[in-house]
Protein backbone atom coordinates (compact mmCIF):
# COMPACT_ATOMS: atom_id res chain seq x y z
CA UNK A 1 0.00 0.00 0.00
CA UNK A 2 1.15 3.51 -0.87
CA UNK A 3 0.52 6.27 1.43
CA UNK A 4 0.87 10.05 0.33
CA UNK A 5 1.14 13.13 2.86
CA UNK A 6 0.43 16.16 1.71
CA UNK A 7 2.48 18.44 4.58
CA UNK A 8 4.27 21.88 5.17
CA UNK A 9 6.56 19.38 7.73
CA UNK A 10 7.47 16.47 5.17
CA UNK A 11 10.18 15.78 7.77
CA UNK A 12 8.24 15.34 10.67
CA UNK A 13 5.99 12.74 9.21
CA UNK A 14 8.99 10.84 7.39
CA UNK A 15 10.99 10.99 10.55
CA UNK A 16 8.29 9.49 12.44
CA UNK A 17 7.29 6.70 10.93
CA UNK A 18 10.69 5.39 9.63
CA UNK A 19 11.15 3.31 13.39
CA UNK A 20 10.09 -0.31 14.27
CA UNK A 21 7.36 -2.58 12.75
CA UNK A 22 6.45 0.30 10.16
CA UNK A 23 10.60 1.30 9.48
CA UNK A 24 10.47 -2.59 8.46
CA UNK A 25 7.54 -2.81 6.49
CA UNK A 26 8.67 0.10 4.26
CA UNK A 27 11.92 -2.23 3.79
CA UNK A 28 10.19 -5.04 2.81
CA UNK A 29 8.32 -3.35 0.22
CA UNK A 30 4.91 -3.91 2.21
CA UNK A 31 4.04 -0.50 2.42
CA UNK A 32 5.41 2.87 1.31
CA UNK A 33 5.36 6.51 2.39
CA UNK A 34 6.29 9.49 0.76
CA UNK A 35 5.92 13.08 2.03
CA UNK A 36 5.12 15.73 -0.79
CA UNK A 37 5.76 19.49 0.69
CA UNK A 38 2.78 22.15 0.03
CA UNK A 39 5.44 24.69 0.10
CA UNK A 40 7.12 23.48 -3.19
CA UNK A 41 3.97 24.19 -5.25
CA UNK A 42 3.08 27.70 -4.25
CA UNK A 43 2.84 30.74 -6.70
CA UNK A 44 3.87 33.04 -3.98
CA UNK A 45 6.83 34.91 -4.60
CA UNK A 46 7.50 34.77 -0.99
CA UNK A 47 6.71 31.24 -0.65
CA UNK A 48 3.65 31.86 1.36
CA UNK A 49 0.80 29.26 1.73
CA UNK A 50 -1.62 30.83 3.85
CA UNK A 51 -3.42 34.34 3.89
CA UNK A 52 -6.54 36.03 5.97
CA UNK A 53 -9.32 34.43 5.95
CA UNK A 54 -12.53 36.75 4.40
CA UNK A 55 -14.89 37.74 7.17
CA UNK A 56 -12.25 38.52 9.84
CA UNK A 57 -11.26 36.05 12.92
CA UNK A 58 -8.05 35.09 14.44
CA UNK A 59 -5.33 32.79 12.74
CA UNK A 60 -4.38 32.26 8.70
CA UNK A 61 -6.14 29.83 6.41
CA UNK A 62 -3.45 27.62 4.16
CA UNK A 63 -4.74 28.74 0.38
CA UNK A 64 -6.37 26.96 -2.60
CA UNK A 65 -3.89 27.05 -5.33
CA UNK A 66 -0.79 25.55 -3.37
CA UNK A 67 -2.49 22.53 -2.07
CA UNK A 68 -4.40 21.90 -5.31
CA UNK A 69 -1.30 21.98 -7.28
CA UNK A 70 0.73 19.84 -4.53
CA UNK A 71 -2.31 16.78 -4.93
CA UNK A 72 -2.02 16.79 -8.97
CA UNK A 73 1.66 16.57 -8.56
CA UNK A 74 0.35 12.83 -7.39
CA UNK A 75 -2.86 12.13 -8.67
CA UNK A 76 -1.40 12.63 -12.33
CA UNK A 77 1.23 10.00 -11.47
CA UNK A 78 -0.89 7.78 -10.09
CA UNK A 79 -3.36 5.24 -12.28
CA UNK A 80 -6.57 5.03 -10.77
CA UNK A 81 -8.12 8.31 -8.40
CA UNK A 82 -6.88 7.72 -5.27
CA UNK A 83 -8.94 8.46 -1.64
CA UNK A 84 -8.06 12.16 -0.42
CA UNK A 85 -8.45 12.25 3.50
CA UNK A 86 -8.32 15.58 4.89
CA UNK A 87 -7.31 15.63 8.73
CA UNK A 88 -9.49 17.83 10.64
CA UNK A 89 -11.30 17.81 13.87
CA UNK A 90 -14.39 18.90 12.00
CA UNK A 91 -14.19 15.26 10.35
CA UNK A 92 -15.83 12.03 11.18
CA UNK A 93 -13.95 10.19 13.94
CA UNK A 94 -11.29 7.77 12.87
CA UNK A 95 -11.95 4.08 13.95
CA UNK A 96 -10.56 0.74 13.32
CA UNK A 97 -13.52 0.36 10.91
CA UNK A 98 -12.42 3.40 9.42
CA UNK A 99 -8.96 1.22 9.19
CA UNK A 100 -10.14 -1.57 7.49
CA UNK A 101 -11.35 0.10 5.17
CA UNK A 102 -8.82 2.01 4.66
CA UNK A 103 -6.35 -0.52 4.36
CA UNK A 104 -8.09 -2.16 1.26
CA UNK A 105 -6.93 0.70 -0.64
CA UNK A 106 -3.71 0.67 -2.92
CA UNK A 107 -3.15 4.01 -3.21
CA UNK A 108 -3.91 6.94 0.12
CA UNK A 109 -3.39 10.59 0.12
CA UNK A 110 -3.53 12.19 3.05
CA UNK A 111 -3.44 15.54 3.71
CA UNK A 112 -2.68 17.93 6.28
CA UNK A 113 -3.80 21.26 7.43
CA UNK A 114 -1.94 24.30 9.55
CA UNK A 115 -2.63 27.27 10.87
CA UNK A 116 -7.03 27.61 11.12
CA UNK A 117 -6.86 24.99 8.48
CA UNK A 118 -6.96 25.08 4.51
CA UNK A 119 -9.61 27.14 2.22
CA UNK A 120 -12.36 24.93 1.87
CA UNK A 121 -13.22 25.35 -2.11
CA UNK A 122 -10.27 23.12 -2.54
CA UNK A 123 -11.40 20.48 0.19
CA UNK A 124 -14.56 20.46 -1.80
CA UNK A 125 -12.82 20.01 -5.00
CA UNK A 126 -10.13 17.07 -3.85
CA UNK A 127 -11.46 15.61 -0.98
CA UNK A 128 -13.34 12.37 -0.31
CA UNK A 129 -12.96 11.92 3.20
CA UNK A 130 -12.56 14.23 6.28
CA UNK A 131 -11.13 12.55 9.53
CA UNK A 132 -10.65 13.61 13.21
CA UNK A 133 -8.48 11.47 15.32
CA UNK A 134 -10.68 12.93 18.18
CA UNK A 135 -12.72 15.76 20.04
CA UNK A 136 -9.53 18.14 20.43
CA UNK A 137 -7.39 20.34 18.23
CA UNK A 138 -3.74 19.80 16.90
CA UNK A 139 -1.40 22.59 15.62
CA UNK A 140 -1.59 20.54 12.51
CA UNK A 141 -2.65 17.54 10.58
CA UNK A 142 0.71 15.61 10.54
CA UNK A 143 0.19 13.68 13.96
CA UNK A 144 -3.04 12.73 13.01
CA UNK A 145 -2.22 11.51 9.55
CA UNK A 146 0.80 9.14 11.05
CA UNK A 147 -1.61 7.52 13.07
CA UNK A 148 -3.99 6.65 10.32
CA UNK A 149 -0.41 5.72 8.31
CA UNK A 150 0.02 3.28 11.57
CA UNK A 151 -3.31 1.89 12.28
CA UNK A 152 -4.12 1.30 8.73
CA UNK A 153 -0.43 -0.37 7.87
CA UNK A 154 -1.12 -2.92 11.18
CA UNK A 155 -3.38 -4.59 8.87
CA UNK A 156 -2.17 -5.29 6.46
CA UNK A 157 -0.96 -8.64 5.66
CA UNK A 158 2.46 -9.24 6.38
CA UNK A 159 3.47 -6.30 8.19
CA UNK A 160 2.60 -7.65 11.81
CA UNK A 161 4.56 -11.45 12.32
CA UNK A 162 2.02 -13.67 12.77
CA UNK A 163 2.17 -13.86 16.19
CA UNK A 164 1.05 -10.41 16.64
CA UNK A 165 -1.82 -11.09 14.41
CA UNK A 166 -4.39 -7.96 15.04
CA UNK A 167 -7.47 -10.25 15.15
CA UNK A 168 -7.33 -10.46 18.73
CA UNK A 169 -7.19 -5.94 19.64
CA UNK A 170 -9.45 -4.17 20.97
CA UNK A 171 -12.42 -2.96 18.32
CA UNK A 172 -11.91 -5.92 16.33
CA UNK A 173 -14.47 -7.53 17.31
CA UNK A 174 -16.91 -4.74 18.69
CA UNK A 175 -15.12 -4.76 22.58
CA UNK A 176 -12.20 -3.59 24.37
CA UNK A 177 -9.18 -6.06 24.40
CA UNK A 178 -8.93 -8.71 27.90
CA UNK A 179 -6.28 -7.87 30.51
CA UNK A 180 -2.93 -10.20 29.62
CA UNK A 181 -0.05 -11.16 31.28
CA UNK A 182 3.47 -12.93 30.81
CA UNK A 183 6.34 -14.19 33.14
CA UNK A 184 6.69 -14.44 36.04
CA UNK A 185 3.23 -15.46 37.33
CA UNK A 186 3.76 -13.86 40.28
CA UNK A 187 5.23 -10.55 40.51
CA UNK A 188 5.17 -7.77 43.16
CA UNK A 189 3.00 -10.12 45.25
CA UNK A 190 0.03 -9.91 42.27
CA UNK A 191 -0.59 -13.79 40.72
CA UNK A 192 -1.77 -14.59 37.32
CA UNK A 193 -5.18 -15.74 37.35
CA UNK A 194 -5.08 -19.28 37.42
CA UNK A 195 -7.15 -19.82 34.67
CA UNK A 196 -4.81 -18.72 32.24
CA UNK A 197 -2.37 -21.42 33.45
CA UNK A 198 -5.00 -24.26 33.32
CA UNK A 199 -4.18 -24.94 29.63
CA UNK A 200 -7.73 -25.23 29.27
CA UNK A 201 -8.35 -23.31 25.75
CA UNK A 202 -12.03 -23.30 25.71
CA UNK A 203 -12.14 -21.83 29.47
CA UNK A 204 -9.44 -19.07 28.48
CA UNK A 205 -11.66 -17.74 25.61
CA UNK A 206 -14.50 -18.06 28.10
CA UNK A 207 -12.43 -16.12 31.05
CA UNK A 208 -11.50 -13.79 28.16
CA UNK A 209 -14.73 -12.58 26.44
CA UNK A 210 -16.25 -12.45 30.45
CA UNK A 211 -13.02 -9.77 31.38
CA UNK A 212 -13.67 -7.98 27.62
CA UNK A 213 -17.18 -7.75 28.20
CA UNK A 214 -16.88 -6.17 31.50
CA UNK A 215 -14.21 -3.82 30.83
CA UNK A 216 -16.20 -2.60 27.44
CA UNK A 217 -19.30 -2.40 29.73
CA UNK A 218 -17.41 -0.23 32.16
CA UNK A 219 -15.06 2.12 30.48
CA UNK A 220 -17.44 2.48 26.88
CA UNK A 221 -20.82 1.74 28.11
CA UNK A 222 -21.72 2.96 24.41
CA UNK A 223 -19.27 0.53 22.75
CA UNK A 224 -20.99 -2.16 25.56
CA UNK A 225 -24.37 -1.03 24.13
CA UNK A 226 -23.78 -1.80 20.16
CA UNK A 227 -21.99 -4.98 20.98
CA UNK A 228 -25.21 -6.17 22.73
CA UNK A 229 -27.75 -5.46 20.24
CA UNK A 230 -26.15 -7.61 18.01
CA UNK A 231 -25.10 -9.75 20.60
CA UNK A 232 -28.12 -10.56 23.50
CA UNK A 233 -27.32 -12.08 26.30
CA UNK A 234 -27.41 -15.80 25.81
CA UNK A 235 -30.15 -16.76 28.76
CA UNK A 236 -28.42 -19.81 31.48
CA UNK A 237 -31.22 -22.17 30.11
CA UNK A 238 -30.27 -21.95 26.39
CA UNK A 239 -26.84 -22.05 27.28
CA UNK A 240 -27.79 -25.63 29.16
CA UNK A 241 -29.59 -26.67 25.58
CA UNK A 242 -26.43 -25.34 23.55
CA UNK A 243 -23.79 -27.54 25.77
CA UNK A 244 -25.70 -30.43 25.85
N1 LIG B 1 -9.86 25.76 12.79
C1 LIG B 1 -9.93 24.34 12.78
C2 LIG B 1 -11.20 23.87 13.48
O1 LIG B 1 -11.57 24.49 14.48
O2 LIG B 1 -11.79 22.84 13.05
C3 LIG B 1 -8.72 23.72 13.48
C4 LIG B 1 -7.46 23.87 12.70
S1 LIG B 1 -6.13 23.05 13.49
C5 LIG B 1 -5.49 24.30 14.52
C6 LIG B 1 -4.94 22.91 12.22
C7 LIG B 1 -4.92 21.58 11.50
O3 LIG B 1 -4.60 20.54 12.43
C8 LIG B 1 -6.20 21.12 10.86
O4 LIG B 1 -6.35 21.69 9.58
C9 LIG B 1 -6.04 19.63 10.81
O5 LIG B 1 -5.33 19.21 9.66
C10 LIG B 1 -5.20 19.34 12.05
N2 LIG B 1 -5.96 18.81 13.20
C11 LIG B 1 -6.11 19.43 14.39
N3 LIG B 1 -6.85 18.68 15.23
C12 LIG B 1 -7.16 17.54 14.57
C13 LIG B 1 -7.92 16.38 14.90
N4 LIG B 1 -8.51 16.24 16.09
N5 LIG B 1 -8.04 15.40 13.97
C14 LIG B 1 -7.47 15.54 12.76
N6 LIG B 1 -6.74 16.62 12.39
C15 LIG B 1 -6.59 17.62 13.27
Amino acid sequence: MRFHILTLFPEMVLQGLNTSILARAMKNGQISVEAVNIRDYTQNKHNRVDDYTYGGGAGMLMQAQPVYDAWKSIAQRLEKPARVVYMTPAGSVFTQKTAQEFAKEEDLILLCGHYEGIDERVLDEIVTDQVSIGDFVLTGGELPAMMVVDAVSRLIPGVLHNEDSPETDSFMNGLLEYPQYSRPPVWHGREVPQILLSGDHAKVDQWRLAQSLERTRIRRPELYEAYRKEHPPVSPKKRRKREQ
